[in-house]
């Protein structure tokens, strides 16, 4: 049994000591003592199904057993820096990783998280191609450091900068520096415009966008950036196939091959975030972008491909991957031994127990109990999203799709009373976020499903 501090202790230690900007889901919040595959235990062992854990940590389960062993040997043999030295398991899960990409994409760059993924992706493309112009999509989220920030679009990732006109003299340079310290990589480069050099293209969102699920005319925005906003080259596009944070927006329908065309015409890359829609999520792929039947020029990942461990990876052909000899990449544990054990281990895992298969059929079975309770209740305006990659958006009014927001909080926090977690999202937060573990049973959907139409109906 958990003999550790309880929930107000902690909380109470995190004002004191921990960040003013960390959040916690529940007006009560959770203390997570233990976990075992899709379920999290709380202080009073009290047993929780996770329906949103699989897009914070988790592929295959809470401390999926094969994956604690494989990070518990590595840990008793090594654990260094991936630079320097030679280790087996860095190049192991480089080889397994490439494996599973389409067409020449098989060079493998490590990183700890998706925000350093993206960073790195979005350099990669503005050296490969000497432009700056990056095309991202309105209510992206890819991060938040410096041109990552650019490429994220929701106003609270964002923040307003010292000086909002560029620098005119040596003087204007040294005051901006002297106030965001390190932050000056050049002399005459100061990273005084967090969002600079980002374009945000009209979300292609089939249920509140203006031309529904016709991706081919929201791509059409795409062009036009890049005919009225841009010298007419860029370097490149960067989105998720379905957004995450976003409120689980599958892009429509044609969108990427339109949207691809038009920015390989412009000389540009093509990124795809596959932090949350990667890794076999999405049931009938591997890959996100594969449902949209494209094939980026680099791809990049995060969260659940370590189950828990702190992991990203960028992946891009050769061709592209040759311009980072001519400015080193340098990062002290970015696919360090352990992580990367973790990493193959969970390919392993994710083979060994169909977790692609199991997340397109119970997925599958979920999507449509959801859909049922959205005939049953108004205030369910959409049911949204593939494999276990789910999403259900509350609004008070289907006609003019006014976001529910607090309902939204409350169904939520009655479900966490009910054992069932899930998460929220979308720029309004009026979306029930549903990524679990992949290895989620039919029994675990319906207690899911059963858990909100009561929370629904006591409403
Ligand atoms: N891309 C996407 C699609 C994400 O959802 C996130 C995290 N929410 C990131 C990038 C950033 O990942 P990290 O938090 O590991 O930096």
């Amino acid at each position: 049994p958990y003999t550790g501090p309880s929930a107000e202790e902690i909380l109470a230690k995190r004002k004191e000591y921990l960040s003013p900007s960390l959040f916690h889901f529940f007006s009560k919040p959770l203390n997570v003592v233990d976990g075992k595959m899709q379920y999290l235990f709380d202080e009073n062992g009290r047993r929780y199904l996770d329906g949103f854990g699989g897009i914070a940590t988790v592929c295959c389960g809470h401390c999926h057993p094969d994956v604690v062993d494989a990070i518990v040997k590595q840990i008793n043999r090594i654990q260094h820096s991936t630079v320097l030295y030679l280790n087996h398991a860095i190049a192991d899960f480089a080889e397994a990783l490439a494996s599973k990409m389409p067409g020449n994409l098989k060079v493998v760059f490590f990183t700890n998280s998706g925000t350093e993924a993206n960073e790195l992706a979005m350099m990669i493309a503005r050296l490969y191609t000497g432009c700056q112009d990056i095309i991202s999509l309105r209510n992206a989220y890819h991060g938040n450091a410096a041109a990552t920030m650019g490429a994220t679009a929701q106003s609270v990732w964002k923040f307003n900068v010292i000086q909002s006109t560029p620098p005119n003299s040596a003087e204007d340079i040294k005051s901006i520096a002297g106030k965001i310290g390190k932050m000056v990589f050049d002399c005459n480069v100061v990273m005084f415009a967090f969002t600079s050099g980002v374009h945000h293209a009209l979300n292609p969102d089939p249920y509140r966008g203006v031309f529904g699920s016709d991706g081919e005319k929201y791509a059409k925005d795409v062009q036009d950036i890049i005919d009225f906003g841009t010298t007419g080259h860029v370097a490149g596009f960067i989105s998720e196939a379905i957004q995450g944070v976003g409120g689980i927006i599958e892009l429509a329908p044609g969108y990427l091959p339109a949207a691809y065309g038009s920015v390989r015409k412009a000389g540009g890359l093509c990124i795809s975030d596959e932090v949350q829609a990667g890794f076999g999520r999405t049931g009938n792929h591997f890959w996100g972008f594969e449902t949209q039947g494209v094939v980026p020029d680099i791809v990049t990942m995060a969260k659940g491909i370590g189950n828990g461990i702190p992991l990203g990876a960028v992946v891009t052909t050769p061709e592209i991957a040759e311009v980072l000899t001519r400015r080193s990449y340098f990062n002290t544990f970015g696919g360090n031994p352990l992580c990367t054990a973790a990493g193959l281990a969970v390919l392993k895992v994710m083979e060994k127990e169909n977790l692609q298969e199991n997340a397109l059929v119970v997925g599958s079975y979920l999507k449509r109990r959801l859909s049922e309770l959205k005939d049953k209740y108004e205030i369910i305006g959409d049911v949204r999203g593939k494999g276990l990659m789910l999403g259900v958006e509350l609004v008070t009014d289907r006609q003019q799709k006014t976001p529910a927001k607090a309902e939204t909080l409350h169904v939520m926090e009655q479900m966490k009373e009910l054992g069932v977690l899930i998460g929220k999202g979308g720029f309004y937060g009026n979306v029930f976020r549903i990524t679990p573990p992949l290895c989620f049973t039919k029994e675990d959907a319906d207690f899911l499903v059963d858990a909100m139409d009561y929370t629904i109906s006591k409403m």
